[in-house]
């Protein structure tokens, strides 16, 4: 291996991992900038994945409006893009790992049911429900675990309806520190209990994919908004169930919200990138917006080399940033 090989695989990693579930607005755009930013100051290599496995809200079309608003906006990457949906062996192998274990078990409950049994119990985190342990076994037992392939007729089957897999979660609590959050700590069991790690459609959840992906990509820096932040607990969880090793560094960043303080989102009107490109606005306008809320003033338009040159992680806003009708009309040059 020559010296430069060495340096390869040494190098930290990050990753932009945008789910093409819906276009790329200013919001997703501000984290990805400061990831992209963080990742060439400190020559961290960047790999590109589209998490494309979330079913039904994964939208025709979103994928390729990512890749082209992230290369508009003048974003490289060094890797990919990797589509989860293009190699499904990987989770596999995470779930019959899991099911040799005596990790996971199958459950087909629905939400509604869950729903029912949870109205006495602990409510889960915004709109997840807490999983009152339904179909838990009472002992944990090796299972094989056996994806849903859409084939009901199979022999051999003891039902004939698709199951999901859970994950024994047991009582404690998770801490971590994050590098820009701080230190956190999270009740797995108590919010969320035993979590999908395979969806009914047979394809494997959120959490286990990101997990096994990071991994075996070699991705130990992450960067993602802080609505994530209490996904971090169950994906520590499953780095140890699943003996992956060093566990990534975090960085939890604050939502973009609208003037209503919610988070931004359509009914806050038009703030896709494809939207303003459109109407003719220059990326450097984009930029510059983003750098405004990165802490770096006067606002003016920049380009993407003057902003790696500024941007100070250090200096970045702890609170929430509001986007503004004002800051449209900035942007459209009102
Ligand atoms: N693809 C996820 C999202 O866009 C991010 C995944 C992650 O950072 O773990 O919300």
């Amino acid at each position: 291996m020559n010296q430069s090989d060495t340096h390869q695989r040494t190098r930290q990693k990050t990753r932009l991992a945008p789910s093409p579930t819906g276009a790329l607005h200013l919001g997703n755009a501000r984290t990805f900038l400061v990831n992209w930013a963080l990742a060439r100051q400190r020559g961290w290599r960047i790999v590109l994945r589209i998490d494309d496995l979330d079913g039904p809200r994964i939208k025709a079309g979103a994928a390729d409006d990512a890749l082209e608003m992230l290369s508009w906006l003048g974003l490289d990457w060094d890797e990919g893009p990797y589509f989860q949906r293009h190699d499904l062996l990987p989770y596999r192998h995470a779930l019959e790992q899991l099911g040799n274990q005596g990790d996971i078990y199958p459950c087909r409950c629905t939400r509604k049911q869950i729903a029912a049994a949870s109205l006495s119990a602990p409510h889960g985190c915004d709109h997840e429900l807490r999983y009152p342990g339904t179909c838990r076994p009472a002992i944990a037992v090796e299972v094989q675990f056996e994806a849903y392939t859409g084939n009901r007729e199979r022999p051999n089957q003891d039902h004939n309806e698709p199951a999901g897999w859970r994950i024994h979660v047991p009582e404690g609590v998770t801490t971590f520190t994050d590098s820009f959050s701080g230190f956190q700590q999270h009740e797995i069991q108590k919010t969320v209990g035993d979590f999908l790690v395979s969806a009914k459609s047979g394809l494997p959840s959120y959490q286990l994919a990101v997990v096994v992906d990071d991994s075996r990509q070699g991705v130990h820096q992450i960067v993602r908004g802080d609505d994530l932040l209490r996904s971090t607990a169950r994906q520590l969880f499953l780095y140890e169930r699943l003996n992956l090793g060093p566990v990534p560094s975090y960085t939890h960043l604050p939502l973009v919200v609208g003037e209503d303080g919610r988070r931004l989102a359509k009914r806050h009107g038009d703030s896709r990138l494809a939207a303003y490109r459109q109407q003719g606005v220059a990326p450097e306008r984009i930029i510059g917006l983003l750098a405004h809320w990165c802490g770096l003033e006067p606002r003016k338009p920049m380009s993407l080399a003057e902003f790696l040159s500024r941007f100070q992680f250090e200096n970045l806003p702890r609170e929430q940033v509001q986007w503004t009708r004002a800051q449209d009309a900035w942007l459209l040059g009102h």
